[in-house]
């Protein structure tokens, strides 16, 4: 007999669970039935590689009982049972590392806040929401010992000695006076056919019958399908039911975006239903990212822990691989070089782009919807995944300087002008910064279309793009001789200009990596162009953060010749020049989104030219 104090986040947890939580109170069922499901998946597949195992291959069942007078529902598992550390390590610590951001992440909305529990494994503590107090007993597979666990949810939990004949879980809930509605057998069979009708397992549960004379006689019966939803043929799964299947095997609350249920026939012989949530989930992320998509050969569960079975750019799916030809007994290690199985990722990713191709042609809005959600991920794999980096261009979209919303990159080439070469594009922290740049305004001229690219990771993956069909893909800094921009700088000008440009080098000195007669400058007086290699603050700013130092790239300064300034320069005296330029200079530096060296410095200056103009 021994207390223990609950770890401080489940305490947080708990709290919640006991006092905001209300709306959506039936999910606490599908938390308990999915756990006794996951039980029954280890221990069956311990049967299936461990000698040791051997005897309890084969069969699991879910079972509910309820009893109205003592107020009490028990639902028991035949599954890998737990003794008592693991009952410290599972139901009294979280060991997941995602926990507090994701008590960070309640909102106080209730029906947000539920949505959450599950996705960050506290399905157990959802219990709390019906039980003024929970007793677990369980007895681990193989070990003689049974063990209590039991608590109130406040602040402490017990573990005692128990007995119990036969390995496996068993869960009583004390149902709480707000929540008798669950001691009801209408109540409990509507939640486990909604949520818990396809998991593979059957689940049993007492029937009452109402006989003559006001005699009840009690019977236990299966009441879900326990079928592989998967297994069956599409078109006789209703839409309700892949949604169903979805919210048991994602614990998400909403309905899917998008589901894809594949049968591959011929060499390679496996199933596969995906599904891609509305919403990314919460640990996105996060490095230690749960993996979404289960493995399963011939229907036995293998594992739900192989991040491997997808391309990590797709973390966000979820569902099932079901695999014909792989050896059950076949070790976790193995599973990572097996052939099936790459041609089953491969074969799945090219499934799931093209739908989602599919998708964005026949729904903007809702694909629009998906890459708000998703887009960035499937960025990352632009550089992650050669082969199908022609499918994933195809799926991007973005900001420009033309429209409103989103673009691709089909609708971009729709509207290039003529003699029009490349795809161009300008990197910036700030939307509306990037769009009102002086280096646009050369494209604006001649009506060409830039896309905005405003996300960091965009500045790392847009680089190592380099074509979209035959056009080049290229920043707009580099860009700027380009033949269709460019235009007719004449000789005599530039000879003209030349005294200006080698007092500007002069003044700026290493501030710049070279100073020049702009061909594509329009209403501004002056720009800098930086190159490729140039990181926007943005970057810097994370590079910083993970302890790394940013490396300074300098700037081209472009003069616009038919500027009225600049003319007014090419008659000032040197202290003028080198003062008006250093000053051109810093505006342009802040107009490209980059914060100024020295402010102070050009406060100065600014208050120098105020007085002498005054
Ligand atoms: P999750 O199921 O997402 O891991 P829970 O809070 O629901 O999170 O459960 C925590 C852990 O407790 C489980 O990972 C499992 O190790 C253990 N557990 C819960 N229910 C059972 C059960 N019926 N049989 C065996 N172990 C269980």
């Amino acid at each position: 007999m021994a207390k223990h104090a609950f770890q401080t986040e489940i305490k947080q947890l708990l709290n919640l669970m006991i006092h905001s939580l209300y709306s959506d109170r039936d999910i606490f069922l599908r938390e308990l039935i999915s756990n006794g499901s996951d039980a029954m998946d280890k221990l069956q597949y311990l049967a299936l590689t461990d000698e040791k195992y051997k005897e309890f291959s084969g069969g699991g069942k879910i079972e509910i009982t309820y009893d109205k007078e003592a107020k009490t529902i028990k639902i028991s598992d035949m599954g890998i049972g737990m003794n008592d550390e693991d009952m410290v390590e599972s139901l009294g610590t979280i060991a997941k590392s995602g926990t507090k951001s994701f008590i960070e992440k309640l909102t106080g909305d209730a029906k947000k806040d539920s949505n959450l529990i599950g996705q960050f494994g506290v399905g157990f503590y959802s219990a709390f929401m019906v039980a003024s107090k929970i007793s677990v007993l369980s007895r681990k597979a193989g070990e003689e010992k049974a063990f209590i666990w039991e608590s109130d949810g406040s602040g402490e939990y017990e573990i005692k000695e128990g007995t119990k004949e036969s390995h496996g879980t068993e869960i009583t809930l004390y149902i709480k006076d707000d929540a008798t509605e669950y001691l009801s057998q209408w109540k409990l069979e509507s939640i486990v056919k909604k949520y818990s009708d396809h998991i593979p397992f059957p689940i049993f549960m007492q029937k009452e019958k109402y006989l003559e004379g006001g005699k009840t006689e009690i019977s236990i019966e299966q009441i879900n399908k326990a079928s592989a939803l998967w297994r069956r043929p599409k078109n006789e799964i209703t839409e309700d039911e892949y949604n169903e299947f979805y919210s048991a095997i994602s614990h998400d609350n909403e309905k899917p975006l998008l589901y894809i249920h594949t049968k591959a026939e011929g060499t390679h012989e496996y199933t596969t239903l995906f599904y891609i949530p509305q919403k990314a989930p919460i640990d996105m992320y996060r490095v230690d990212y749960q993996a979404g998509v289960k493995l399963y050969v011939k229907r036995v569960f293998i594992t739900d822990n192989d991040k491997e079975l997808m391309p990590t750019y797709m973390r966000f799916v979820r569902g099932i691989i079901d695999a014909e030809d792989l050896p059950l007994n076949v070790s976790r290690e193995i599973l990572q070089q097996n052939r099936l199985l790459s041609t089953i990722k491969s074969a799945s990713t090219k499934k799931i782009l093209g739908e989602l191709k599919k998708l964005a042609k026949a729904d903007k809005e809702k694909y629009e919807k998906f890459f708000k959600e998703f887009g960035r991920a499937l960025k990352e794999g632009l550089y992650s995944d050669y082969a199908n980096r022609d499918d994933l261009l195809e799926l991007m979209r973005f900001k420009s300087t033309v429209a409103e919303g989103f673009v691709s990159l089909e609708e971009y080439e729709t509207r290039m002008v003529e003699g029009q070469k490349a795809v161009y594009y300008i990197v910036g922290d700030d939307e509306n910064l990037a769009k009102n740049s002086p280096i646009l305004e050369g494209f604006k001229a001649k009506n060409i279309e830039v896309l905005v690219l405003d996300d960091e990771i965009d500045n790392i993956v847009m680089p190592s793009v380099h074509k979209y069909k035959d056009f080049e893909i290229k920043n707009v800094s580099n860009s700027l001789n380009d033949e269709i921009l460019k235009a007719q700088i004449d000789e005599a000008t530039l000879e003209r200009l030349k005294p200006l440009v080698e007092k500007l080098t002069a003044a700026l000195g290493d501030k710049v990596k070279e100073v020049r007669v702009s061909g594509s400058l329009k209403d501004s007086a002056a720009c800098v162009v930086f190159d490729d290699a140039h990181m926007t603050a943005q970057l810097k700013e994370m590079l910083k953060a993970m302890g790394q130092e940013a490396p300074e790239s300098k700037p081209t300064f472009e003069i616009n010749p038919t500027h009225p300034i600049i003319s007014k320069l090419e008659a000032a005296d040197d202290a003028k020049v080198a003062e008006i330029g250093e000053l051109l200079f810093d505006l342009s530096v802040m107009l490209s989104g980059e914060s100024l060296k020295d402010p102070s410095a050009f406060a100065k200056k600014v208050s120098s030219i105020l007085v002498n103009s005054l």
